[in-house]
């Protein structure tokens, strides 16, 4: 349920429904608008009995919320989540740019990386230390040594670094050297990491799992919200579809679908949303033109010798021709890169 405050309402007026509901064994969420607060009552499944509240003196109306997320849903939070990173903002109207390889494979490798990627404009560093490998004889990252080199690419560039954790008991090492938790797209149900992150202050960057519609995506970002961590970012990285000449299915749909039904940032990954090099720059463009609030894109000084997801990496000098593209078309629909 949502309690709506009249515009007259005074502070203690708040407070006394809060205290009440929360007397009764719930959680509020409370959202001060310009004109009006809003209190997001977040329970079990009993309902509170509304006419009770409407009684309550500064109380306009009650609502029930019919979505099955409700700290991620625009009913209780109305206003974009705007998360501060290096900065700026993700989800303001400046886009995020996160650029860098697949995994961490050298120092050279990375500080190259990353030199190239600031250079070229990217506002955030990408590279996994721990990777989640579809076999267990492919490259598993460098793990710590990987983690220690996007330190220093860090302390380089001052770029912040986003990268992998795969499991909850590696939250508190990975947050010592990112700035940024990405939860891949095969955790994207991981319950455990989803809460062991949630206890955390980082921003999370959660990828869509492969195989998972937009809701249950928006019930995993609940799940870090609900433990109290409101720095979510969703992800939309490609589905599985019957269609071949693709690694994914970038689903285009997934950024105006989210963004009609939550405030959380919406970041696009075309790299693994194409699985190829040449359509990651054509599948750029049409995230920001359908209102993408950044790009997670794989970029490797030599993608032909890259540990991982060489195919789909563009060279450092592509990264940098598609830069004017996407601010052509962020200009055209009214944002900025
Ligand atoms: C990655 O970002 O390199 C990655 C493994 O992505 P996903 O979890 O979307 O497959
Ligand atoms: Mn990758």
């Amino acid at each position: 349920m949502i309690i709506v405050m009249n515009t007259q309402a005074t502070p203690e007026e708040l407070q006394e429904v809060i205290d009440w509901v929360e007397s009764q064994g719930f959680k509020t969420h409370v959202s001060k608008g310009e004109e009006r607060a809003i209190v997001g009552v977040i329970g079990n499944d009993r309902p509170l009995d509304s006419a009770q509240v409407e009684l309550m003196t500064g109380v306009e109306r009650t609502m029930r919320i019919l979505e099955p997320y409700k700290l991620a849903g625009l009913n209780v939070h109305p206003e974009p989540t705007l998360i501060p990173l290096n900065g700026l903002k993700v989800g303001g109207n400046q886009l995020t740019l996160i650029a860098g390889p697949c995994s961490v494979e050298s120092r050279e490798q990375i500080l190259e990386t990353a030199h190239a990627v600031k250079e070229a404009g990217a506002t955030a560093l990408r590279g996994g230390a721990f990777k989640p490998r579809s076999s267990p004889y492919s490259f598993q990252g460098m793990g710590l040594a990987g983690l220690e080199l996007l330190a220093e690419a860090h302390q380089a560039t001052g770029l912040p670094i986003v990268t992998e954790v795969m499991a909850p008991e590696q939250v508190s090492l990975v947050a010592q050297y990112a700035q940024v938790l990405q939860i891949g797209a095969r955790n994207m149900q991981n319950f455990n990491l989803l809460k062991a992150v949630g206890q955390t202050k980082h921003p999370v960057l959660l990828k869509r799992g492969m195989m998972n519609t937009l809701e249950e995506l928006l019930m995993s970002a609940e799940y870090i919200l609900s433990c109290g961590n409101s720095s979510v970012m969703l992800c939309e990285r490609g589905i599985r579809t019957f269609e071949k000449y693709t690694r994914n299915t970038f689903d285009v749909n997934a950024i105006p679908a989210l963004k009609a039904r939550t405030h959380l940032p919406v970041i696009a990954d075309p790299s693994h949303g194409t699985g190829h090099w040449e359509y990651v720059g054509p599948v750029s463009l049409a995230a920001v033109a359908a209102g993408a609030d950044g790009l997670i894109i794989e970029v490797h000084p030599k993608p032909e010798e890259a540990l991982s997801d060489g195919l789909q990496s563009l060279k450092t000098e592509r990264f940098a021709e598609l830069i004017p593209k996407l601010r052509a078309v962020a200009d055209a629909v009214g944002r900025k890169l």
